[in-house]
């Protein structure tokens, strides 16, 4: 893991910086179970998100999270608050992690999927009056493949 940077591995209080203080003794990913849960690992590596991402049509390889905000656009994405798209899917990623992490529920793309439509209204209220179609296009995004 000398490879990663330190803006990269300080992301998230993910399991592999709990590891490194002695917090948890494992740093495996607890949703795969098979490679050590780095910040990018969580959102964009694991194959859960990378299904989670794939069923966006977002394409996660070669990506960073730390620089998230280049990951190209589908066609089917607005371009107006594609930024606000990416985080609450990261956000969501990280969410489903905890409750499978705390909670023991096992993974599952369809309670990230329905998490994400269910929120995605809500987060409408933080964008600009006007933002109504690009947030019924992302839920039309949600809801397909679910
Ligand atoms: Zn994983």
């Amino acid at each position: 893991m000398d490879e990663l940077n330190n803006l990269q591995a300080t992301l998230l209080e993910c399991r592999y910086n709990l590891k490194k203080k002695n917090i948890v003794g494992e740093d495996a990913c607890p949703i795969c179970g098979v490679e050590v849960e780095t910040s990018n690992h969580l959102i964009l590596d694991c194959s859960f998100a990378k299904e989670i991402w794939a069923s966006l049509n977002v394409d996660t390889t070669g990506h960073d999270v730390a620089t998230l905000w280049v990951l190209p656009r589908p066609s089917l994405i607005p371009a107006a608050h594609y930024n606000t798209f990416l985080l609450m899917v990261s956000w969501f990623l990280w969410i489903h992690r905890n409750a499978v992490a705390f909670n023991s529920l096992p993974p599952s793309r369809a309670r990230v999927k329905s998490a994400l439509l269910d929120a995605a209204p809500i987060w409408r209220h933080r964008l600009p009056a006007g933002s109504a179609v690009v947030v019924d296009s992302w839920c039309s995004l949600f809801s397909s493949n679910m």
